[in-house]
């Protein structure tokens, strides 16, 4: 059973001749009632505006309008597809808004109304850039309410990761200090067109009202970034270049210079970022 009056997403793709272009990490989507499952996963559309990132041939954007979403802005960076987005408008009259651009450049709040959901199903080369971006805004809560992503397995993992796994580090300390992780579903190479190398899941990240752990977004980012871009390095020379003093600074905080990355948890990381903060 279709979710809307609108051609299947295979006819959609031979219409508009949408052949999938690999630099742009086009995987689809085909199946409407799966895509309706994860507009689902975001959570009560009908009072929120949604920012989807590359809607391709639009299967998790009519998912979003039919789970009742008060307006979806879509940004696309294929020009295929915007008269696609054009169909599906007019489907869903004065309800969904596409761009032609890079999501890395569009400003959404020019076009959005509070509360702001996201979900996507993310281009893989922009995806991991994107999700650390709205986790670290100089000022929180953030514009959004909640992220409903999917990504490729491994970084799922990396995201919801616990001090001591081998998938522990930026992204683990970055999404749970200001948000509350989950992966909700896990999908084979099969569910997407054409199928991918690897497993995908989706993620859903709800945004906590405060930090777990007072810090500066800025300094938190570079410390966890420097200390697990060597991650088997002891933190003392791992984060040497961020100050000179960083022994005593990891010594202040409780934190022993010769311990690995892996093994420090986010409480102590921003102990570790307050006392390098340089406001
Ligand atoms: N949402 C569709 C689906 O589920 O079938 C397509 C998903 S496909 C994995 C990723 C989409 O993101 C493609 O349509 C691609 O053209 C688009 N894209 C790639 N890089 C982008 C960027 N920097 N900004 C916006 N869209 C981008």
């Amino acid at each position: 059973m279709s979710i809307d009056s609108l051609p299947p997403l295979r006819e959609v793709i031979a219409t508009h001749e949408l052949a999938a272009q690999k630099s742009l990490g086009q995987n689809f989507l085909l199946d409407l009632n799966l895509t309706a499952k994860i507009a689902r996963m975001a959570g009560d559309l009908k009072d929120c505006d949604v920012l989807e990132i590359g809607p391709g041939p639009g299967g998790l954007t009519r998912g979003l309008l039919a789970e009742g979403a008060r307006r979806v802005l879509a940004i696309e960076k294929d020009p295929r597809c915007m008269p696609v987005m054009a169909e599906i408008s007019a489907a869903y009259p004065g309800r969904l808004q596409a761009i032609n651009g890079d999501a890395l450049d569009v400003n959404p709040l020019e076009y959005l109304t509070p509360p702001i959901k996201i979900a996507a199903n993310l281009p893989y080369n922009v995806g991991t850039e994107l999700l650390v971006r709205w986790l670290t805004p100089p000022e929180w809560p953030p514009f959004w309410v909640s992220l409903t992503l999917m990504f490729q397995r491994e970084v799922a993992q990396r995201i919801v990761a616990t001090p001591g796994s081998k998938a522990y580090g930026r992204l683990a300390l970055l999404a749970q200090w200001r948000a509350d992780p989950k992966i909700v579903l896990d999908l084979p190479p099969e569910a997407f067109s054409p199928p991918p190398k690897v497993n995908s899941a989706v993620v859903h990240l709800t945004a906590l009202p405060e930090p777990r752990f007072e810090a500066d977004a800025g300094t938190l980012n570079r410390v966890v970034a420097a200390a697990f871009n060597q991650r088997r390095k002891m933190l003392r020379s791992a984060l040497k270049s961020l100050d000179p003093a960083i022994e005593d600074h990891l010594n202040a905080v409780g934190i022993k210079p010769t311990e690995r990355a892996e093994q420090v948890g986010l409480e102590e990381f921003c102990a570790l970022a307050r006392s390098l903060h340089k406001p």
